[in-house]
């Protein structure tokens, strides 16, 4: 049997997507360049390969050693922050080492591809909830770097048969049920980490970017999925692709959102702490509302998320810190 190939395997998304494959019974192998991604979030029982998308060689051993007969690629830079002041870092991390891993792929012989995308593609929606036929118009580099792939993926299926799925993320959150593995950035950015190490003392207090935005509290709306259903769409979209369906492009979302403020007063209710919050001035770049437009993933992968109601998302994040209040160290 054939294996799929994780790149980033050793990050939030990418740790909870190879635990969801060898769950249904997959051969999974990671490559992990560790330079964003943890060791420890990977099974020792699952063959891993320290080392760069863009180290052909690697790729070769890794491809033929264990039959890779399709990849989910989720190695990637991922700062939205670190992509304004780095630009050329994101495009030749996220861009150029991906054409180039695609195109050692195909020359593999291996053509089925399902790729980490990102609601920054949209930058500032039109319509809310954002349809995948929307304009896209990213704000930051991060955004335009993922989107120049989506658009490459295209030519490279008309002239290579490539077939290929790209996920546009929207908030990924939460952690394993079991509070094993979780999300670990450094620095962290993210609201639902920031607001949990707030509860554990670790920061001061949440800051809240914003409160004059243009919804019911004043402060910015996301669409918080859960790890684990965003991880369920890539192993939906891989089966989708074995059944020949067209490739494309799908929104990953719940169709709902919720404020930073529900955010936070839900994470005061389920710790029972009183997390400390500082109003502050807005982000830049942050749009008023993001939710996604989500019935294309319902219909065409059947995705039905299972643990994307806020108390679940944050209760099984707040597990995963209180358990490993310094990560993976
Ligand atoms: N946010 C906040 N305080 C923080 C971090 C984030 O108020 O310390 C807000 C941020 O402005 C955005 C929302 O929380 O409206 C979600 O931000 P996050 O960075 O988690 O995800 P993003 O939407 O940027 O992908």
């Amino acid at each position: 049997m054939g294996s799929i190939l994780v790149t980033g395997g050793a990050g939030y998304i990418g740790s909870h997507t190879v635990r969801i494959l060898r769950e249904k019974g997959a051969q999974v192998v990671v490559l992990d360049s560790l330079v964003t991604g943890h060791r420890k979030a990977v099974p020792k029982e699952v063959p891993f390969y320290h080392g760069d998308i863009a180290d052909a060689g690697l790729v070769k051993t890794v491809v033929e050693a264990h039959w890779v007969e399709a990849v989910i690629h989720f190695a990637a830079r991922s700062l939205v922050g670190e992509s304004m002041t780095k630009p050329d870092l994101y495009f030749y991390e996220n861009t150029a080492k991906t054409n180039l891993f695609v195109s050692n792929l195909l020359q593999l012989g291996v053509k089925k591809i399902v790729f980490s995308s990102t609601a920054a593609v949209y930058g500032l929606p039109e319509i809310v909830p954002i349809p995948e036929e929307s304009l896209t118009n990213p704000i930051n580099p991060y955004g335009l770097s993922k989107l120049m792939i989506e658009a490459s993926f295209q030519w490279l299926e008309k002239a290579y048969g490539l077939k290929w799925v790209a996920l546009r993320y929207f908030n990924a959150a939460g952690a394993a049920l079991d509070g094993s593995i979780g999300e670990e950035h450094l620095p962290e950015t993210h609201l639902i980490p920031l607001v949990l190490k707030a509860a554990l003392g670790q920061r001061d207090a949440i800051q809240v970017f914003g409160t004059d935005y243009n919804t019911m509290d004043g402060t910015c709306i996301r669409d918080y999925i859960h790890v684990l259903d965003l991880a369920e769409a890539h192993v939906l979209a891989l089966e989708a692709l074995d059944q020949k369906i067209d490739s494309g492009i799908f929104n990953v979302g719940t169709g709902q959102g919720f404020s930073v403020l529900q955010v936070i007063n839900t994470a005061k209710k389920l710790t029972g702490i009183d997390i400390p919050v500082i109003e502050a001035g807005r982000r830049s770049g942050d749009p008023d509302v993001l939710i996604a437009k989500v019935n294309k993933i319902e219909k065409t992968l059947g995705l039905r998320t299972r643990y994307s109601d806020l108390e679940t998302i944050i209760s099984s994040a707040w597990k995963w810190h209180k358990n490993n209040p310094n990560g993976y160290d």
